[in-house]
């Protein structure tokens, strides 16, 4: 079958990053070890094991990451990564086999897999976390089965999305309503990333005032998902793009500064003049803010978002932090300072929603049937998978194709 795999050694490592200050190319082709191959499928792990045939397979800005390198070799989020590895974990896929223990799905559906392997897919009795439902904080991500991995796409036992088959454990099915399309279906993974970490933080009553950093759609994903739970406070948000500005304010920000804004004025002093006060400037000239925005949802992750969310939300206020631009070198001074709690959100996991219980994939199913993220706006790119190289230049220059998310359409 064809997959894309990656497969980087410590020479590649050094020798791309070398090259890949001139052109940036150089990570998807010949020098990189990114290929579109032919492999092997993945035998079933186990009996209670199905394998699916990808619909479409969406490109995780994780994925970008590691393709460019972003993390290096010795960060956590490695660790945790089986290479060779086929990529892809966001995916729309029809069940095409099933063990001789999971007879009762039925061959045919449309499912989301949910990606993590944790304790029941591993045959382990659940840890504290699997048993509360947060699958994507396992205990047991390294243990039971050898060589499972922790993910969909970054395993090369279980395959991924950015391929023509991969095999999920019968507990990592979601069900795709039959009102729903491919293209929202294939939303659902980066948008329950929003909802998650809304859902673990949620806008309390003393929260007036929201910022969200960077309009990719995990950020996007945020503003629509407080406007549709009621949230009735201001948001604010800062984009890279003037397109990912308009989408921001089309979808329910109150506010939202764009990189050419920010030329003439930065948002340290832009929220400065809202809140009548006065930026301190620091010692080299970073800002600091000692009022003013409640809580900062950091959807970039990096380390220049990580020391702007510390440095601009009111003392005793609440920083989430979504994306993983991988901060180093980070001055977490503030947090003791401003009293400020600090927590991190990732993935998906089963959410108390409306009284009851659901998978974060069933609440943005329930969403998208009900009008919200726009699939429309919000996938912007389909490639075949044989077009992946032109899908990584479009996506390392979103501004100028105007690239919100984009995927493989592998079959159907
Ligand atoms: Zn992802
Ligand atoms: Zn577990």
């Amino acid at each position: 079958m064809r997959a894309i795999t990656f497969h980087i050694s410590v020479p590649k490592w050094f020798l791309c990053k070398g090259l890949g200050r001139f052109r940036k190319s150089v990570y998807w082709g010949r020098v990189s070890t990114l290929r579109l191959r032919d492999i092997p499928e993945q035998p079933l792990p186990g009996d209670d094991w199905v394998r699916v045939r990808p619909l479409l397979g969406g490109v995780c800005g994780s994925d970008v990451e590691m393709i460019l390198l972003g993390n290096p070799p010795d960060s956590f989020a490695k660790a945790f990564v089986i290479e060779p590895v086929v990529l892809g974990h966001e995916n729309v896929a029809v069940v095409t086999e099933r063990g001789p223990a999971a007879r009762d799905v039925p061959e045919g559906m449309r499912v989301n897999v949910d990606p993590v392997i944790a304790c029941s897919a591993r045959g382990l009795a659940p840890c504290p976390s699997c048993r509360a439902g947060q699958f994507c904080a396992c205990h047991n991500q390294a243990q039971g089965q050898e060589g499972l991995g922790f993910s969909v796409g970054h395993s090369g036992a279980v395959g991924g999305s950015w391929a023509d088959s991969f095999v999920a454990h019968t507990s990592q099915l979601v069900r795709v309503p039959d009102g729903l399309t491919d293209a929202q279906a294939v939303l659902v993974d980066p948008i329950s990333a929003s909802v998650h970490a809304v859902l673990r933080r949620p806008p309390t009553d003393e929260d007036q005032d929201v910022l969200v950093l960077g309009c990719g759609l995990v950020g996007l994903g945020i503003i629509v998902f407080l406007r549709a739970m009621g949230f009735k406070g201001r948001i604010f948000a800062t984009a890279r793009y003037r397109f990912q500005q308009t989408l921001a304010l089309h979808l329910g920000a109150d506010e939202c500064w764009d990189r050419r804004d920010l030329k003439q004025k930065d948002y340290f002093d832009r929220l400065a003049a809202m809140y009548g006060l006065r930026a301190v400037r620091g010692k080299y000239g970073k800002k600091i803010l000692l009022g003013g925005v409640d809580l900062v949802y950091d959807a970039l992750g990096n380390r220049r978002s990580v020391e702007d969310s510390l440095r601009l939300v009111r003392p005793q206020g609440t920083v989430v932090i979504v994306g993983m631009g991988h901060p180093r070198w980070v001055d977490w001074d503030p947090v003791p300072y401003k009293q400020l709690t600090v927590m991190g959100s990732h993935g998906r996991g089963i959410e108390a929603w409306k009284g009851g219980h659901r998978h974060t994939y069933e609440i943005v199913h329930d969403l998208m049937a009900a009008g919200h993220f726009p699939a429309d706006r919000l996938l912007t790119h389909i490639f075949p998978l044989e077009d992946y190289r032109t899908a990584l230049r479009i996506l390392t220059h979103k501004g100028r194709h105007g690239a919100v998310h984009a995927a493989f359409r592998v079959s159907g």
